[in-house]
C-alpha cells in the first residue's frame, strides 16, 4: 500500500480540511500515523476490532499488549468506563488534555482487541492540536500505541515514522517534532492505591499533589526477575532499544567521562564502532568515538525531547556499542532513565566514590 503523507508542521492553527481524509480513514478501519505531545501514534478506530488487529500487525507487536485510547473531550470517557472514579475526575481537571494515560475498569464498548485482553482500559487525552482535532473528526475514540515497529526507539518526527511503517499503513500527518518526547505517564486507578505503571512527563510529584502517594510498580526501576509481574503488559518487553549493545554509567562528572573515554578507547582499539551519549556539559571532553549530546543537565526535559532521536541516529550510524552517561530519576528524570535503562537492557556501570566499579545486567 502506498502511505500518504500530509504535511502540517505548521500546526497551529489547525486547518480542519486537511484532517478530514484521516477522520474518514480511521472511520472505515484504516490507520494513520499522528503527532501527538509525547510520541507519534499508529492510530486506528478503537471501538473496531479489525483496527485493532491491523496495529499490531503493522507494529509486529504482541497482541498481549494493550493500547491507549485516545479521547478528545471528557463527554468521550463515560461510554468507555464502568465508572469514573474522583481519582480519575481530580487528575483529568488537572493534566487534561496532556501527557498522562488512566488505567480504568472497561466497558462492554471497548472490544478485548483493544484491551489486550484485559477488563482495563488505557485512556488519554492529548493535548497536541493535530492529535485533539483528527479524534474530534473521527467521531470515534482512537487507539494508539507509538508509531514504532516494535521493540524499536519510539518516533518523535514523521521521518521515523515512514522508517518503520511506511508502505503498511494507510496515511501519516507530518506535525513536525514533538514536543515532550517519552511516551505518556501511565497511572492505574483500579486499585485501592494509585500505581505508576510508566513514568512520564506528568511526573511523580504532580500526581501526588492530586492524589496523595502514589505506588511505584516494582518493575520501573528494577530488571525483570523470577516473581516481578509488571501491570502494565508492555513494560516486559525490550523496548525502546537501539540495535547496538548499551551501557550506562553512572558515578561522579569526572568518574563518568573518564570511565567512558577509556572504554571508548579501548572498544575502537579492538575494531568496534562506538557511540557516546553525552551531555551539553560534557559532550566536549570526549575525542574518540561517535558523540552526540542527548540534552542539557540543566533541564532534563530536553534530554527526554531527544533520546529516542538520538538511539536512532546510533542506529542509522551502525553503532556497535554505546557509552551513556546516566542522569538523576527524580521528575521527568525517572521516565529518562526508565527508557534509558530499557534501551541498555539494564545493562550499568555504577562507579562508587571511592572507585570501586560494579557492573550489572547486560544479558539481553
Ligand atoms: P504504547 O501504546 O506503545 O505507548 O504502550 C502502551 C502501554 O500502556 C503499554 O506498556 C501497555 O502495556 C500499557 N497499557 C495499555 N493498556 C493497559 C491496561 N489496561 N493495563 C495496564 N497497562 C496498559
Ligand atoms: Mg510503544
Amino acid at each position: 500500500m502506498e502511505t500518504k503523507v500530509i504535511r502540517m508542521e505548521d500546526r497551529a492553527p489547525v486547518d480542519p480540511s486537511l484532517l478530514s481524509e484521516a477522520a474518514q480513514i480511521l472511520r472505515s478501519g484504516g490507520l494513520v500515523g499522528f503527532p501527538t505531545e509525547t510520541v507519534y501514534g499508529l492510530g486506528g478506530n478503537a471501538l473496531d476490532p479489525g483496527a485493532s488487529k491491523k496495529i499490531y500487525a503493522a507494529k509486529g507487536r504482541p497482541s498481549d499488549n494493550p493500547l491507549i485510547v485516545h479521547i478528545s473531550r471528557m463527554e468521550e470517557l463515560p461510554p468507555l468506563v464502568t465508572e469514573i472514579p474522583e481519582t480519575a475526575r481530580k487528575l483529568a481537571a488537572a493534566y487534561w488534555p496532556g501527557p498522562m494515560t488512566m488505567i480504568l475498569n472497561k466497558s462492554a464498548l471497548v472490544p478485548h482487541e483493544t484491551s489486550g485482553g484485559l477488563e482495563t482500559v488505557a485512556v488519554r487525552m492529548p493535548s497536541d492540536p493535530i492529535a485533539n482535532a483528527m479524534i474530534r473528526l473521527a467521531g470515534v475514540p482512537v487507539a494508539a500505541p507509538s508509531a514504532n515497529t516494535s521493540g524499536r526507539p519510539s518516533p518523535t518526527t514523521a521521518q521515523h515514522v515512514l522508517e518503520d511503517l511506511g508502505g503498511k499503513i494507510e496515511m501519516i500527518i507530518d506535525g513536525g517534532p514533538v514536543q515532550v518526547g517519552v511516551e505518556s505517564t501511565i497511572i492505574d486507578l483500579t486499585e485501592e492505591q494509585p500505581t505508576l505503571l510508566r513514568p512520564g512527563a506528568v511526573t511523580v510529584p504532580m500526581l501526588e499533589k492530586i492524589l496523595g502517594p502514589v505506588r511505584l510498580d516494582p518493575v520501573l526501576t528494577k530488571p525483570l526477575g523470577p516473581g516481578i509481574h509488571p501491570k502494565a503488559p508492555g513494560m516486559k518487553y525490550r523496548h525502546y532499544a537501539p540495535r547496538a549493545d548499551m551501557i550506562l554509567v553512572d558515578g561522579t562528572r569526572e568518574q563518568v567521562v573518564s570511565e567512558i573515554r577509556r572504554r571508548a578507547e579501548e572498544a575502537i582499539a579492538a575494531g568496534k564502532k562506538v557511540g557516546i551519549i553525552a551531555s551539553e556539559e560534557t559532550r566536549g571532553s570526549y575525542s574518540a568515538g561517535d558523540v552526540r549530546s542527548v540534552g542539557t543537565r540543566a533541564d532534563e526535559a530536553t534530554v527526554a525531547h531527544n533520546l529516542f532521536a538520538v538511539l536512532r541516529q546510533f542506529d542509522a550510524d551502525g553503532v556497535d556499542i554505546i557509552y551513556s552517561e546516566a542522569f538523576p530519576d527524580d521528575g521527568i528524570g525517572l521516565a529518562v532513565m526508565n527508557r534509558m535503562n530499557k534501551a541498555a537492557g539494564h545493562h550499568h556501570l555504577r562507579i562508587a566514590r571511592d572507585g570501586t566499579e560494579t557492573e550489572t545486567g547486560g544479558n539481553r
